[in-house]
């Protein structure tokens, strides 16, 4: 069976479930406790995997807090963004093309006197800087949250430009880089004006369960504030309290590892297996299908197409014992495609639209076999 649905998980890489596994059993110690050796260890094992996932998107070991997953790092973010720093205005500017995580969370947000702008998106699912600069100047405003990858089209955002205009109007930058880590180059070191970042590792073959919130210091050197979710023991430097889950962060770490070292070479891989793909599609049904993503200025190896008359869910179904593929993004499967539609599709187009989503440890011979049958 061939699996084309890495966007919506990864399977664990072996090397990650090697590096894990000592964890569950032999050092098993709790990392907040002293003297003894399997605690000792475990919290050099997080600090080791800390420092992986820190080198990865290029920040300070110490930026990198850990929690749940990117659900969890983006209603930590938003929420304690919004709560500590409320004196700098109550506008929120966002856009509709946003994972639900996000979404949802700003309309928590609204239920608690904020208001929240929506920028719409173009035919691929990006901002436009103009709408985003229109919105500041409106009103103060506490954040700006783009996402820097669209899961279901792969469209990237000007995160770098966004977040220099965020910050020209004194607003913070917060990007959910879930779909992006692993598939585009993430180095913070080039944009310091993106304060705020949220990852999940089982994206990048790792464990689900573990993700990364990431927090930049300021101009002084200190921590930005944000109020924390989890309130308890203040592990995570008060950020983030409950035991670590120490074998998952350890996951975590290994897989920014290999992500880090074979960046270059994933890229690669992902184009031309996405060029592959999209040669195959065209070859066999270029009369009935339709791209929906953009071709450049995109995460490699997500293709977003309409098979014209067909239904997706069928579809799915009937190509499940051969290969798996997704209507779309499996957070929001039971539902219509928001994405999709912002871009303006129609509903019988968006009924009719598969993702897939390559990775870079597939061949173009896996392709060409799958496609045949
Ligand atoms: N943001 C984006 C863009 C995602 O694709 C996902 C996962 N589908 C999430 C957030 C949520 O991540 P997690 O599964 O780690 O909670």
């Amino acid at each position: 069976m061939l699996y084309l649905d890495n966007s919506a998980t990864t399977p664990t890489h072996q090397e990650v479930v090697d590096a894990m596994l000592p964890y569950w059993t032999d050092v098993f110690g709790n990392p907040s406790s002293k003297y003894y050796s399997q605690a000792v260890d475990a919290k050099i094992a997080v600090n080791q995997a800390r420092q992986s996932v820190a080198e990865l998107v290029n920040v300070k070991a110490d930026e990198v807090i850990f929690t749940s997953g990117a659900t969890e790092s983006n209603n930590f973010l938003l929420k304690g963004i919004a709560a500590a720093h409320s004196s700098r205005g109550n506008q929120i500017i966002s856009s509709v093309a946003e994972h639900p995580s996000v979404l949802e969370t700003l309309r928590y947000l609204e239920t608690q006197g904020f208001d929240v702008i929506y920028l719409s998106v173009d035919l691929y699912g990006r901002i436009d800087l103009k709408d985003l600069e229109r919105a500041l100047l409106k009103k103060p405003t506490v954040l700006v949250t783009l996402l820097w990858g669209n899961n279901e089209l792969g469209s990237l955002n000007p995160i770098k430009e966004a977040s220099e205009l965020a910050n020209q109007y004194g607003s913070f930058f917060h990007t959910d880089a879930t779909q992006v880590i692993g598939k585009v180059n993430v180095d913070l070191e080039k944009l310091p004006y993106v304060q705020f970042l949220s990852a999940s590792a089982h994206k990048f073959y790792g464990p689900k369960g573990i993700g990364a919130a990431i927090v930049r210091k300021d101009d002084m050197g200190l921590s930005l504030k944000v109020t924390p979710l989890l309130h308890g023991g203040a592990q995570e430097n008060g950020y983030r309290s409950g035991t670590h889950a120490v074998p998952l962060i350890v996951g975590m770490g290994k897989a920014a590892e290999i992500a880090y070292s074979r960046l270059g070479e994933h890229i690669k891989q992902l184009v031309k297996l996405e060029d592959r793909l999209s040669k195959l599609l065209m070859k066999q049904f270029g009369d009935v299908i339709h791209f929906n993503n953009d071709k450049q200025n995109k995460i490699p190896g997500i293709l977003s197409v309409q098979f014209k008359g067909l239904n997706n869910e069928v579809l799915c179904k009937e190509l499940a014992p051969v290969m798996a593929v997704s209507t779309g993004s499996a957070c929001s499967s039971s539902k219509p495609s928001h994405v999709l539609q912002e871009i303006g599709c129609s509903m019988e187009q968006l009924r009719s639209t598969i993702r897939f989503s390559l990775s870079p440890y597939q061949s173009e011979t896996d392709l060409d076999i799958f496609l045949d049958l």
